[in-house]
C-alpha cells in the first residue's frame, strides 16, 4: 500500500488477565524475532485489557521489545467525577502509543453515539496518544448496500474538529459488525470498497497528501489464511484482529502476511 507502513494491532477485548497477557507478549516477540520480523516494514501493536498494561509497559521497556501497545477506550475526560473511566493522560503514562476509540462493541453496549466517539478521538489527541478510529455497518445496512453511507457518516462525525495535523496520524479502522467475531469474512473487494471510500473522504476533508499517508484497517475475523488476500488491496494498510490476535503463532502468522 503506497509507501503506508503496514499495522497490525491485536484487540485482545477482555482477555487475558496481566500474567496471561505478558506471556501472549513474550511469545509472540519471541516469534517474531525468530522470524526476523522487521517492525519498521510492519509495525505490530497490542491493545491488551486496562490491568494488563502496566504489566506490559514494563516488559516492553525493560526488554526494550518493539512492540507497541495501547488501550481498547478511554474516557473523553481528562480527571474528575467518572467512577470507573481511564483517563488518555493515564494511558499515555504508560506508555501507550495507540488507543482504539470507538469500537463496535463499545458503541453498541455501551451506548456510545458518533458524539461521544468525536470526544474521544479529541481526548485522544490531548494526551499524545495515536487513536484507531473504529467505524462499520451492520447487516442490515450492508444488505441494503449502504455500507459506504453509513463509514462515511460514522467518520464525518467522528473527526469533526480533528485538524489536518492531527488527522495525518489518525488510524481508520473498517469493521464490518456482521464480520466482528463470526468467522464471516468481508471480501478482498468489499473491504478495498469501503477502505477506498474512506480514503477518498479523508481526502475531501484533509487533501490529498494527508489521505495518502493514513493508515486504514480492516478488521472482522482475519486470521492467519484470509490476511494476505485482504492485505493485497490497495487501500488496506494492516489490520485490527479480535480472536486471532490471543493466539501469539495465529497473530505472529498474520503480522508476517508477507512470508
Ligand atoms: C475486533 O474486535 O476488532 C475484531 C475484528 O474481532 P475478530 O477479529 O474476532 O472478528
Amino acid at each position: 500500500p503506497a509507501g503506508r507502513v503496514p499495522l497490525m494491532a491485536g484487540n485482545w477485548k477482555m482477555n487475558l488477565d496481566h500474567l496471561q497477557g505478558t506471556h501472549l507478549v513474550q511469545k509472540l516477540d519471541w516469534t517474531l524475532k525468530d522470524a526476523k520480523h522487521d517492525h519498521a516494514a510492519v509495525e505490530v501493536a497490542v491493545l491488551p485489557p486496562f490491568t494488563d498494561l502496566r504489566s506490559v509497559q514494563t516488559l516492553v521497556e525493560g526488554d526494550q521489545l518493539e512492540l507497541k501497545y495501547g488501550a481498547q477506550d478511554l474516557s473523553p475526560h481528562t480527571s474528575g467525577a467518572y467512577t470507573g473511566d481511564i483517563s488518555g493522560a493515564f494511558l499515555a503514562k504508560l506508555g501507550c502509543t495507540y488507543v482504539a476509540v470507538g469500537h463496535s462493541e463499545r458503541r453498541d453496549g455501551h451506548g456510545e453515539t458518533d458524539e461521544v466517539v468525536a470526544a474521544k478521538v479529541k481526548a485522544a489527541y490531548a494526551h499524545g496518544l495515536t487513536p484507531i478510529l473504529c467505524c462499520g455497518e451492520g447487516l442490515e445496512v450492508r444488505r441494503e448496500g449502504g455500507q459506504v453511507a453509513h463509514v462515511v457518516a460514522q467518520l464525518r462525525a467522528a473527526l469533526d474538529g480533528v485538524t489536518p495535523e492531527q488527522a495525518a496520524s489518525v488510524v481508520i479502522a473498517y469493521e464490518p459488525i456482521w464480520a466482528i467475531g463470526t468467522g464471516e469474512v468481508a471480501t478482498p473487494d468489499d473491504a478495498q470498497e469501503v477502505c477506498a471510500a474512506i480514503r477518498s473522504l479523508l481526502a475531501e476533508l484533509y487533501g490529498a497528501d494527508i489521505a495518502d499517508g493514513v493508515r486504514v484497517l480492516y478488521g472482522g475475523s482475519v486470521k492467519a489464511n484470509n490476511v494476505a488476500a485482504i492485505m493485497a488491496q490497495e487501500d488496506v494498510d494492516g489490520a485490527l484482529v479480535g480472536g486471532a490476535s490471543i493466539d501469539p503463532a495465529e497473530f505472529a502468522s498474520i503480522c508476517r502476511y508477507r512470508d
